[in-house]
């Protein structure tokens, strides 16, 4: 069986991250998102338990205590987390499972499981970003203006990133994302059993 990946995707609000995953999702089956936990309301169109599990601050706050997240943050005033139950059996039935998550996140992600992939999503340019994150019309100017100068803290974590996905299309980045994702499902140090089934060859004539 091929090994389980965790691949993390971040990058600044706005940049299309989602839509880049939803497109890898329909490319290909063996290839999963983990749906967070958080305590921020839902916009117009969010489903609970598709696109987060919403939840209060106090129920959020009895999973962290009962320990049920792989990594939690406050992001602009709001709890999220990764389910940790669910992303583990998945990595462990092989699937690639990808967490949408920020860079504080991130970085956690890495400490726990060293050879998680990290990528970063970034925007043609900060000027743009803005344009996508306005044009979204989701949010309040209070909280564009607050993802924004988040979005500054979050380009100063970059080198901490395996990969960089230009969005310039989603269709580009989601072909960019899942060149990554076949390229480190085929590295020598993931497939320790194949290299054995090979170096274990025993010729008897
Ligand atoms: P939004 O409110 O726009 O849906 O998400 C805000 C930010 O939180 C995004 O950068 C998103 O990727 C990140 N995020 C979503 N879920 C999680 C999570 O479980 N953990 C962490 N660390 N960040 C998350």
């Amino acid at each position: 069986m091929t090994p389980g990946l965790l691949v993390v995707v971040s990058g600044p609000a706005g940049v299309g991250k989602g839509s880049v995953v939803r497109k890898i999702l329909e490319y290909a089956e063996n290839i999963v998102l983990s749906v967070s936990a958080t305590s921020r309301p839902p916009r117009v169109n969010e489903v609970d338990g598709v696109n987060y599990f919403f939840k209060t601050r106090e129920e959020f706050e009895a999973m962290i205590k009962n320990n049920e997240l792989l990594e939690w943050v406050e992001y602009c005033g709001n709890y999220y987390g990764t389910p940790k139950e669910w992303v583990c059996r998945e990595v462990e039935k092989g699937h690639v499972v990808i967490l949408e998550i920020e860079v504080d996140g991130a970085v956690n992600v890495r400490r726990l499981f060293p050879d998680c992939v990290l990528c970063f999503v970034l925007p043609p340019d900060y000027n743009e970003l803005e344009k996508r994150l306005r044009g979204r019309g989701t949010e309040t100017d209070e909280s564009i203006k607050a993802r924004l100068a988040r979005a500054v803290e979050e380009f100063k974590l970059i080198d901490r990133y395996d990969y960089l996905i230009l969005n310039d299309t989603v269709e580009n980045a989601a072909d960019r994302l899942l060149s990554i994702i076949k390229s480190e499902r085929m590295k020598t140090s993931r497939n320790q059993s194949i290299i054995d089934k090979f170096k274990n060859i025993n010729r008897s004539e």
